[in-house]
């Protein structure tokens, strides 16, 4: 027979290393449920018989290890224990913590952690919010800017009209007539094709502002321009108010023949609204016009507007001085 001893001290030392709380517990046991060492140590407990604790009585039989929770034979304090029965010797030893004191300890640590994590998500949501709010003004601020843009652009639209139009008639105005006249002459370089210059001068309308008063004035100017431009023509020309009561056609691609026939329609189309005139010298007591025709093509370097302007005024002067109510054409 061999008889080995173990000194309680060297478990007390080993054992003591371990950091356990002061209601942990920590037990060497024999197989038949005696307590061979245990910590915190207490020299009263040793040879106990622990053997009708939930340990022996319960778990061990189920399993050689494992956890499980119960309360002590011994101080009868609930603890979550981790217990072990060895293979090669009848030994079972077993770590015990204080199930409350694990609680609270796992409260606390949860409660800092839900802290920590709330302030965190408190956080990415105010930045979140934030972020949010900027994209928000972000938005409207692209959406009023597009307004903003829109409304301009029609304004400068309308302004653009308003700029090419003359304001008593609706014709197109001066401006109009000279941006258009200096196209006209580049195109009738590039194409070759023939432009028609028609002047065209309300007859003796001195009188007739003199006799029926500028508001009337104003009123014949208007009907004597919708008479124009009520006149069928095709889109490329161009009908304007050059000032005063004279009027500008500009006709594209167009014979001597078609230009004089376009004049003689537009006196034709004045006369026609039999607009009365008590101190005109002509026989039929009606709003006449004249109108001289100048045709031309488009040179390189382009001549000047101002040119055709002339030789159209000249041919118009003739019509005036060969009695009015008539067109001519210049011959040059
Ligand atoms: P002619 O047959 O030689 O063309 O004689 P006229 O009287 O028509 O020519 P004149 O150039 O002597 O007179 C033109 C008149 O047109 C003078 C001016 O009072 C008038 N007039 C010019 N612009 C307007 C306008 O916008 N409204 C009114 N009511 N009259 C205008
Ligand atoms: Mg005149
Ligand atoms: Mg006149």
């Amino acid at each position: 027979m061999l008889l080995a001893t173990i000194s309680l001290n060297y478990f007390k030392l080993y054992y003591g290393y371990y950091s356990m709380g002061d209601t942990d517990v920590l037990a060497i046991l024999l197989s038949d449920g005696h307590i061979l060492y245990g910590r915190p140590f207490d020299d009263s407990q040793i040879n106990r018989d622990v053997s009708s604790s939930p340990l022996f009585m319960e778990h061990l039989k189920s399993s050689t290890s494992g956890t499980a929770t119960f309360y002590s034979a011994v101080d009868h304090v609930e603890r979550i224990y981790g217990y072990t029965r060895l293979k090669r010797y009848p030994i079972v030893i077993a770590a015990g913590y204080n199930k409350t004191q694990v609680f609270s300890n796992w409260k606390v640590d949860s409660t800092i952690y839900t802290a920590i994590v709330l302030t965190l998500l408190l956080i990415m949501s105010s930045m979140g919010a934030i972020v949010l709010k900027q994209i928000k003004i972000n938005e409207k601020n692209q959406l009023d800017l597009t307004k903003v843009r829109d409304q301009l652009t029609a304004m400068n639209h309308t302004l653009e009209t308003l700029a090419l139009l003359d304001g008593l008639t609706g014709l197109a105005n001066r401006r109009q007539f000279d941006i258009f006249l200096r196209e006209t002459i580049a195109q009738s370089a590039l194409s070759g094709k023939r432009i028609a210059l028609i002047m065209l001068d309300v007859d003796m309308f001195k009188k007739y502002n003199d006799h029926y008063g500028h508001v009337e004035g104003d009123k014949c100017l208007q009907t004597v321009s919708h008479a124009l431009s009520s006149m069928p023509r095709r889109k490329e020309d161009l009908i304007a108010r050059y000032g005063g009561e004279e009027f500008v056609i500009i006709l594209m691609d167009v014979t001597e023949e078609g230009a004089v026939a376009f004049a003689e329609r537009a006196l034709e189309a004045i006369r026609h609204q039999r607009i009365p005139h008590e101190l005109t010298t002509l026989d039929e007591k009606v709003v006449t016009a004249s109108a001289g025709v100048y045709l031309f093509v488009g040179t390189t370097p382009a001549q000047a507007p101002e040119s055709v302007i002339i030789r159209a005024d000249k041919a118009l002067y003739q019509a005036k001085s060969k009695g009015r109510n008539r067109v001519e054409i210049a011959t040059e």
